[in-house]
């Protein structure tokens, strides 16, 4: 058995980041960026109009008397349309947003400002000005104001999300070098289980945490591969360890323990796969177990043997899994870990005297800082007191009492 941080520390000097690839752009949606991405043109890529109205010389304005400018319409220019015709002095381009600047004109006055009602001419009209709030040079975006041809615009290291996507996307890479998705099998063990839509016989169980290992890897942006339920028999196992081998982590759940049928650390160890800590002292999850299997051709597997009590095995999800999914992932340090706080305690916890203890609770923002509500709980087995838990409190060894008011450590979900 050993202590919790030597078990973190141990995963984190065992999982290292998947080889990056080569990958369609959204494709990489949700992935770390290996390479940076340099954009192919400036942005914008020309002076471009940023409201809809009139497109013309601003020493025009400055020279209307009475503040109101008389002014020929010589062109139409929608969003697409260019032209090479030059603006003149005393001539203006009816523009939309999202049209190029056409040469000479340096200024756009919304349409909003025409008066007498010329707020429609068009080509060949004339139109009448009155922008009390002209700016030489308004309401145009310059070219290249926001990013430069052959800028650096996405670093590696960087998340790929919605906006990173879209910058990408302007600034023409089709493709990216970014960390693979990372592919999880889950397998669950026990031959009192079943299927989530079967009626549980007596002494049955349903697979909660098949369903429940496969979501919390979807939320950290991996693959699940769920391979069912295999019953406690080696062959059983075996075969399924053996399939589960094949992706990036494998995840079990039950038969860890030290019971009779706990039969998964021999067979993890008959599959090749080195253990490297069994037992953590911590509650709920001590049965904990984690390894990895060396491959020729392709990174290592790293396996986990989680507590079959679900709230056990969720618990150990988020201290064990999430860091290693997140650094095989290529996610940087800060973002491996749940973070921790300093919580206030609504009412009184107790700790366990051998190891350290994880809670549900409720957090809520007071003006005194974090306050943290423990939710009813019964324990490793108890689904209902995690659901809807924003934290846990994690309490130190030693068997203390902890009162309301007191302050406590709350790992935020
Ligand atoms: P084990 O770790 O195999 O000794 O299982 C501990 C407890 O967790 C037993 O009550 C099991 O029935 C229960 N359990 C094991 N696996 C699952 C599962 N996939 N879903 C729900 N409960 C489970
Ligand atoms: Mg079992």
């Amino acid at each position: 058995m050993i202590d919790l941080a030597a078990a973190i520390a141990l995963i984190e000097n065992t999982a290292a980041p998947l080889p990056p690839r080569r990958m369609r752009l959204l494709d990489a949606c949700g992935r770390v960026l290996a390479a940076p991405v340099h954009s192919d043109v400036d942005s914008p890529p020309w002076d471009r109009a940023m409201m809809d109205g009139f497109a013309l010389r601003g020493d025009d304005v400055a020279a209307a008397a009475a503040g109101v400018l008389e002014i020929d319409v010589v062109v139409d220019l929608a969003a697409g349309d260019v032209t090479t015709l030059e603006i003149r002095p005393g001539c203006c381009a009816r523009i939309m947003t999202g049209a190029p600047i056409p040469r000479g004109a340096d200024a756009v006055i919304p349409v909003e400002c025409a008066v007498d009602d010329t707020q429609g001419t068009h080509a060949g009209g004339q139109v009448r000005l009155r922008d009390d709030k002209f700016r030489p040079g308004q309401h145009i975006a310059r070219q290249g104001a926001a990013f430069r041809t052959g800028q650096e615009v996405l670093a590696a290291g960087m998340t790929l999300g919605a906006a990173e996507i879209g910058l990408a996307a302007e600034a023409g890479a089709t493709h990216v070098v970014a960390a693979p998705q990372v592919r999880v099998a889950i397998l669950s063990t026990g031959s009192e289980l079943v299927p989530p839509d079967a009626v549980p016989a007596f002494g049955q169980t349903r697979n909660s945490n098949g369903p429940m290992i496969a979501a919390a890897v979807k939320l950290l942006a991996a693959e699940p591969i769920p391979l069912g339920i295999a019953a406690d028999r080696p062959e059983a196992i075996r075969a399924a360890v053996a399939q589960g081998l094949a992706a990036d982590v494998l995840l079990l759940s039950g038969g860890v323990s030290a019971g009779d049928l706990d039969l998964v650390p021999e067979i993890f160890r008959l599959c090749g796969v080195e253990k490297i800590f069994h037992k953590v002292r911590l509650k709920p999850g001590k049965p904990v177990w984690f390894g990895i299997l060396q491959r020729e051709q392709a990174a290592p597997t790293l396996v986990f043997g989680l507590p079959g009590n679900p709230a056990s095995s969720l618990v150990c999800f988020e201290l064990f899994v999430r860091p290693a999914l997140r650094i095989l992932a290529g996610l940087p340090r800060e973002q491996w870990h749940l973070s921790r706080a300093c919580g206030r305690l609504t009412a009184a916890v107790k700790a366990a005297a051998d190891r350290p203890v994880y809670l549900p609770c409720r957090l809520a923002k007071s003006a005194g800082g974090l306050e943290a509500t423990p939710l009813p709980w019964t324990g490793s087995s108890d689904l209902l007191g995690l659901a809807g838990a924003a934290g846990l409190i994690a309490l130190p060894a030693g068997g203390k009492r902890f009162e309301a008011g007191d302050e406590v450590e709350v790992v935020v979900r």
